[in-house]
Formats: C-alpha cells, sequence, structure tokens
C-alpha cells in the first residue's frame, strides 16, 4: 500500500511537473529562442527527488490525524490497523535514523541559581535557553549582574516570560488580555529581547506556524493576541522539578533523563525528534542542583543529542 501511495504521489507529481516543465519551456524558448535539454533534465530530476521525499513530519502529522486513506488489498489482505502500525512504525525507523535535539529551559531568571547555568553552559559547551522575567532584574544588583552575564554569553539564548510573572496570580492576570500583553511587551523593552518568543507564566500553552494547544483556558486569549502580533508562544514536553532550597529532586536525574530519551525513541514529544525539557532558574542555587544538571547534561550529551535553542525550534525531518 505504501508503495502504491508513493507511486500515486510520484504520478500526480509527474503530472504536475509536466506541466511546470512545458510552461518553462515555453517561456525559455520564448525568451532564449532554444531549450537547454541538460540543465531542463537537472531541474526534472530534482523536482522528483523533492516530490518523492516529503517530510517525514508532514506524513506523520497526516497519520496522526486519520489523514491517511488506506485500502485493504483484496489480492494480500491486511486489515487497517495492522496497515497504520506498520506506516508508523517505518516512520519511527525513519526518524531515529536522523539527530534527535535536546531544547534545555530555563525559566523565572534571572535569579539566584542563574549564574551556575551561565557557568555551566560555558563548561559544558552546550546552547542553553531563559525565559526572562524582567522584574527580577530591576531590583537587586546581583541579579542584574546575571541578567548581564546571560546577555553577553553566546550560549545562552534569551527570551520572555513576561515583566511581572502575572505576580504568580495567573487567572487574574489573563483575564485581561491586553494588560497581559502589554506586560509581555514591557518585558520584550526592558530586556531588549532579539526575539519574538514567549513561554506564558503558570500555563503550558503553544501556538506556533500550524500549531495550536492550550491547556488552560484563561491563557488563550492572551496567547492568541500574542501570536497575532508575531510572537510564537512554546510551552514544554518534559519538566524536571529540584527543591530550590534543599537540593533534593522531585524527580530524580535517571527518570528525567529516561523520559527525554522514550519521548525522543517513542516520537511522543510535540515534535518528534525534538525535546523541550523546562526547568528554572531557582533549582540550581545549591551545590547538589548543580550537580544534577551537570549529570543530566552529561548523560544526554552521551546519547549524541543536540542541544538547541528555541529560535531554531522545531527542527523538522
Ligand atoms: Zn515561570
Amino acid at each position: 500500500m505504501m508503495k502504491k501511495g508513493r507511486g500515486l504521489a510520484f504520478l500526480v507529481g509527474a503530472t504536475l511537473l509536466g506541466v511546470w516543465m512545458s510552461s518553462c519551456q515555453n517561456l525559455s524558448s520564448a525568451a532564449l529562442g532554444y531549450v537547454n535539454r541538460d540543465s531542463i533534465e537537472g531541474i526534472e530530476q530534482e523536482e522528483i527527488v523533492q516530490i518523492k521525499k516529503p517530510l517525514l513530519l508532514d506524513k506523520w502529522d497526516s497519520l496522526q490525524k486519520n489523514q491517511i486513506h488506506f485500502v485493504v488489498d483484496t489480492l494480500k489482505p491486511i486489515d487497517i490497523k495492522t496497515q497504520k502500525k506498520m506506516l508508523k512504525d517505518s516512520l519511527r525507523r525513519e526518524f531515529d535514523k536522523k539527530p534527535k535535539h535536546v531544547f534545555l529551559t530555563f525559566d523565572d531568571g534571572p535569579l539566584v541559581g542563574s549564574a551556575a547555568i551561565d557557568s555551566l553552559a560555558k563548561a559544558k559547551n552546550i546552547k542553553v535557553n531563559v525565559f526572562l522575567v524582567g522584574r527580577h532584574a530591576s531590583v537587586i544588583k546581583g541579579r542584574k549582574r546575571d541578567l548581564a552575564n546571560y546577555e553577553k554569553n553566546p550560549l545562552v539564548a534569551c527570551y520572555n516570560h513576561s515583566y511581572t510573572h502575572a505576580y504568580n496570580k495567573y487567572s487574574h492576570f489573563y483575564s485581561n488580555p491586553v494588560t497581559a500583553f502589554e506586560d509581555f511587551e514591557k518585558n520584550e523593552k526592558e530586556l531588549n529581547l532579539k526575539h519574538k518568543i514567549v513561554r506564558l507564566p503558570g500555563r503550558n500553552i503553544w501556538i506556533y506556524d500550524n500549531v495550536r494547544k492550550i491547556d488552560l483556558q484563561s491563557g488563550a486569549s492572551t496567547a492568541d493576541m500574542l501570536f497575532a502580533n508575531g510572537y510564537k508562544i512554546y510551552g514544554w514536553d518534559v519538566e524536571w522539578r529540584i527543591n530550590s532550597l534543599t537540593g533534593v529532586p522531585v524527580q530524580s536525574l535517571e527518570s528525567v533523563y529516561t523520559k527525554m530519551r522514550n519521548f525522543l525513541n517513542y516520537q511522543s514529544s510535540m515534535t518528534p525528534n525534538n525535546v523541550i525539557l523546562l526547568m528554572h532558574d531557582d533549582m540550581f542555587q545549591t551545590k547538589k542542583g548543580q550537580q544534577l544538571l551537570a549529570g543530566l547534561i552529561d548523560s544526554l550529551k552521551k546519547e549524541n543529542y543536540h542541544f538547541e535553542f528555541m529560535q531554531d525550534y522545531p527542527i523538522k525531518y
């Protein structure tokens, strides 16, 4: 069935290519008075390769959304459920051949703990992402210094987590989307943020490209308004919590690492081969917390995962 599907795509593609080629030939004939066969053959080949190799992700999404039409062959009947599983498995094998990407994201900084993240990014030579709260940098001198260090570290990408963090009163904050929106705008201005990339305080909401995933309705209007104004809103796939004062993890290092690996191996994250981990800056104010983070980074490095910036999310195959 898969071969048949590809064959059909090829046929449609070839027909389209024919139409495109003839108009192209007409153009070049009219303009140049002759047709260069070599270059057209070159284009033809390139075009066919593109048609034969659509993004794995597109096929994956179509399968997830039940948009692929399966037919049971009368000569060699395979039920639809089995066909679906076979296609899913074959896509998984294809994804597994591609690189896997991890996005370490740290929220609420600058806070005590930010300096350790900044140093670890340099020591381990990995890219990290910080979603910043401007108000935290406005009062205490030490936090201003942490922010400045983030800004000058090329391995740290700075993004928007609102200016006030809703003063931790989320429903009230999101009940007025206009003032909430202005709070993000203020943060962007105060911190001179280069990217229109946002994470909403207290909400795991995603809106980017053609994706819209809302965990709690309160917050959706603010997110829609941000998206309409050119922002991308990203949530997270996996969260790690460590007690900020004691350094005792709520989820062990092994369990977080295993969860990330499973998400990547079983394509269960928002985008296959991409996984976003949420942490908070204050988790790394103790030696114990810092050692745990270093340990996680080492484990992820051993798997040859690529550490990425959120501005490059999602990395599609
Ligand atoms: Zn937060």
